[in-house]
């Protein structure tokens, strides 16, 4: 359908649309069974056959598959040990069955997440003005949008004001272009030469309109092109990638270290086929797959939590940036404070301050009045009498007061029809109405920040006492309004509608209150003893700014608040040099946030930046965690940052930050457990086998241990919670090794007295008389299998946490208790019923065996504790410097 070679009329007739009332609740529902959801088809989901194909190439699984041939066909050559390929299947089975399910939940849950990210639009149905998700549209709707606005369908324009918007992504053409209602005439007329079409996916960038939306879903222009939309690419995130390095360099040494006891083996005489499956299955075991597995899920389960915290995560690596967060520089305007502003005082040129509550004299009312034509926002009654204010905050306590005094916009409005505006930005920090006046000519109405209002020159006096009067009002913390007045005979053209605001009259000012949100303090406490620092930018004037960082204690003795005329002024290197010294940035224009963010990642530090506007986008994409209002955000903000405030509060970034470092401290928890029990496996046979013991444990024991000891109980360590003090310390520099921080020195220690620990009770049940029985290999076998099993199980409590294992509930993670419990009562049946552990090479052992393997395996639980405990103690003095030195 050729929308734009048609009249409005013919478009809304053709779509059973009403201009002033929008469709009906109930048409909408007629037409969504008829069109469909407004969205893009997703790719198809790849089918579980697939799923298990693309499992099935990954290496470790196809050396288990040639695992189990081999020792299947061994089992055919000796006519008997079936069990073992049998055993061996099973083990990928589960590998397998673990991989895919445990994947499945993290994928659902970041596909859920795309569902919460939905955007949401402004329409008009059944005459009243509602907010709805994108999806929801219809062809037919009647949709307003506005500078920020992320177009949600193809649309015919109804009234412009100015619209400009930029189809980059449709078209490529990079600069905004103007659309207006001008019918066009009866032609095939390329995409980018409908001036008055918009489309869905393009970006409003100035201006506004009402449109009536032609077409939705798929029949979009976009969604024609969408096919490849569908399948987003899945990059890893730089953790990910860090850790696939760190998986590959110890798969290294697995293999070498496999193929160096496969010689030695060969040089004692051992036979050749069991010694090809013993360094195939050492390979195996050795490698950590769980790694990336455990990972993804930690990742997952940082941003599901995120998300109950009200953060959206809408790139995945944010989660590991924000544990590096070391500084935060948020907007004040409904971050910081409430955003539910109210007018406290206001004043007269000349007169006296009246409070909000006093009697209003005629010229008092009469300046209200004019602040309410000169303001946008919407007072509209809904279905259950409920008065709602829409607009802008400042907006609405305006138009608050203005009715609490019983005053009737309607009828303001029907004296002086509004014949033109200059729209307000936060550049501007104003914004102009032109009126009619009944008595003829225009009225100019200038309202905004009194040092960016162009008066007329008055007296000094004058001029100097409404200076005095407005820091009083913003020494109390108050927002001042300004409003300036002018009469002019005739309307300038369109072009020059700017030249207006010019030779002002001082009318009065408003100030109003916007009190901080009940959290915010005790949020920037809690950052400060995290060593993040937190920063706050604002439009509004120094004075009124510094009181609010005063009271929130952003603001201390030796800190600077700079305004924006003053950063002007400076040059980025010396912006740098004393970046330090400012907490607070007043009058700023959102053009120098990106200053603000460069100049603190010069100084090496991660830094966060909150945005809502459409000039806010390039400070988000340049911070390294950039930060959407997910209430006051327009949807261009939103689609550039890499999380969403749902609540729009500036404590919900800390609880993400907290959330981030958990994520980044369970990975090392997973590191530090995966690694010690891969490397005392390496370590002990390589030993045995080197001082002549022979096969220590057996393929099949050490792949049971893998997926017993290791897989079932670690992927439960994703879920671990955090110590408190993981809010006390200092952030983790992003360049900082995985394994800084004496991860590596633990690491090394408790390998080598795992191993050891394996080795005595091998050696234990091998060489020493125990009981009345004699010791034998097998025997030997049985306890260095059961303290290798135990050992790695025991140790997921020692990695929980840095603190004392008993100051760690169990009860914290019910999961990871359970599942370590029942595995080591399954290393015990396993040892205890010949029927099961005879096929595995496994004996019964005598009583004195199990105190020894029950002794031993506890060594290496208790050593970590021990140097806990002396860590701790150190530790402990670093903490509490934090604590000081954040105070
Ligand atoms: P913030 O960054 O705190 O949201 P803004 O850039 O929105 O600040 O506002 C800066 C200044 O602009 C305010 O101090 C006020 O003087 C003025 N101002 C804000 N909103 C309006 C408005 N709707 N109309 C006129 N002036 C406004
Ligand atoms: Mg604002």
């Amino acid at each position: 359908m050729r929308w734009y070679e048609k009249n409005e009329n013919e478009v809304l007739e053709q779509l059973e649309s009403n201009m002033e009332t929008g469709l009906s609740s109930e048409k909408v529902k007629e037409k969504q069974s008829q069109h469909g959801k407004n969205e893009f088809s997703k790719g198809e989901k790849p089918s579980l056959i697939r799923t298990i194909l693309h499992h099935l190439k990954d290496v470790s699984t196809i050396v288990l598959i040639i695992a189990a041939i081999l020792s299947f066909l061994l089992a055919l050559k000796h006519g008997e040990g079936f069990i073992e390929p049998l055993v061996i299947s099973l083990i990928i089975v589960m590998n397998l069955t673990l991989a895919i399910t445990q994947e499945g939940k993290a994928e659902k849950a970041l596909e859920s997440l795309a569902d919460l990210n939905s955007p949401s639009c402004f329409v008009i149905r059944d005459g009243l003005r509602q907010e709805i998700d994108t999806a929801e549209l219809v062809p037919g709707d009647i949709i307003l949008v506005e500078t920020g606005s992320l177009i949600p369908a193809d649309a015919r324009v109804l009234e412009s004001n100015n619209l400009m918007v930029d189809e980059s992504s449709l078209t490529g053409e990079s600069e905004p272009l103007e659309k207006n209602m001008l019918v066009l005439p009866q032609n095939k007329i390329p995409i980018a030469e409908q001036s008055n079409m918009i489309f869905s996916g393009c970006l409003v960038t100035a201006g506004n309109a009402s449109a009536i939306v032609t077409e939705t879903g798929m029949n979009t222009e976009m969604g024609k092109i969408a096919g490849f939309l569908g399948n987003t690419v899945k990059g890893k995130t730089p953790l990910q990638q860090r850790l696939d390095r760190v998986g590959k360099n110890i798969s290294t040494v697995a293999v070498i270290s496999a193929v160096i006891l496969f010689f030695i083996g060969m040089r004692q005489g051992s036979d050749l086929w069991s010694m090809i499956m013993l360094a195939v299955t050492l390979a195996v075991a050795a490698v950590p797959e769980t790694l990336s597995l455990i990972v993804t899920l930690a990742l997952s389960h940082g941003v599901k939590n995120m998300v109950s915290k009200n953060a959206l995560i809408r790139k995945l690596p944010a989660v590991e940036t924000l544990g590096n967060t070391s500084v935060i520089c948020s907007d004040k305007t409904g971050t910081l404070t409430q955003n539910r502003m109210a007018v406290k005082r206001l004043c007269l040129n000349g007169g006296k301050p009246v409070k909000d509550i006093d009697e209003f004299s005629e010229d008092q009312t009469t300046f209200l009045k004019m602040l309410a034509s000169a303001s946008n926002a919407v007072v509209q009654t809904d279905e259950e009498g409920n008065t709602q204010y829409i607009g802008d905050a400042t907006e609405t306590a305006i138009m608050r007061l203005f009715n609490e005094k019983g005053l009737d916009k309607d009828a303001v409005e029907a004296e002086y029809p509004r014949v033109a505006e200059i729209p307000f930005s936060s550049e501007r920090k104003m914004m102009t109405v032109l009126l009619k006046d009944p008595k003829g000519g225009f009225i100019v109405l200038t309202k905004g920040a009194l040092d960016r209002i162009p008066f007329s020159r008055g007296n000094e006096e004058e001029i100097a006492n409404i200076h005095k009067l407005h820091d009083t009002f913003a020494g109390d913390a108050l927002r001042v309004i300004a409003l300036g007045i002018k009469r002019i005979d005739a309307l300038p053209g369109e072009e020059e509608l700017e030249s207006v605001e010019k030779d002002l009259t001082f009318v009065g000012i408003v100030g109003l209150i916007d009190p901080p949100r009940p959290e915010a303090a005790l949020a920037i406490q809690r950052a400060k003893r995290a060593g993040v620092r937190t920063i706050m930018i604002t439009g509004d004037h120094a004075a009124t700014a510094g009181a609010i960082a005063k009271e929130l204690d952003i603001l201390s003795e030796d800190q600077k608040v700079v305004t924006g005329a003053e950063l002007e002024e400076m040059t980025d290197e010396e912006l740098s040099a004393s970046i330090e010294d400012y907490s607070v940035y007043a009058r700023v224009a959102p053009s120098d946030k990106i200053r603000i963010v460069e100049a603190w990642q010069k100084k090496g530090e991660v830094v966060a930046m909150t945005g809502d506007g459409v000039n806010d986008a390039p400070a988000l994409k340049a911070a390294d965690v950039g930060v959407a209002m997910g209430k006051a955000g327009t949807e261009v903000a939103k689609s550039a940052s890499d999380m969403i405030l749902t609540d729009d509060n500036f404590a919900t970034i800390v609880e993400a930050v907290h959330e981030g470092r958990k994520v980044y401290s369970n990975i090392r928890k997973t590191i530090y457990f995966l690694l010690v029990c891969n490397l005392s496996e390496i370590a002990v046979m390589m030993f045995a086998q080197i001082v002549g013991w022979g096969v220590l444990v057996t393929p099949v024991m050490l792949l049971l241990i893998n997926v017993l000891g290791d897989g079932i109980p670690g992927l439960q360590l994703a879920k671990e919670d955090s110590a408190s003090l993981i809010m006390e310390s200092k952030p983790v520099k992003r360049t900082e090794s995985l394994f800084g921080g004496g991860l590596l020195n633990v690491i090394i220690q408790q390998t080598i007295i795992c191993s050891l620990v394996v080795l005595a009770a091998f050696y234990v049940g091998a060489y020493v008389p125990a009981g009345m029985g004699n010791p034998s290999p097998e025997a030997g076998q049985t306890l260095a299998f059961l303290v290798l099993g135990w050992t790695s199980i025991l140790h997921i409590f020692t990695v929980r946490s840095r603190e004392s294992i008993f100051k760690r509930s169990l009860l914290d993670n019910p999961l990871l208790v359970a599942s370590a419990a029942s595995m080591l009562l399954a290393l015990v049946v396993l040892c205890t019923v010949p029927a099961i552990g005879a096929h595995l090479g496994l004996t019964v052992i005598e009583r004195s065996h199990w105190f020894a393997a029950v002794g031993l395996s506890l060594i290496p639980t208790i050593t970590a504790e021990i140097r806990k405990f002396f860590d701790n103690r150190m530790d402990y003095n670093e903490y509490t410097e934090v604590e000081h030195s954040a105070r």
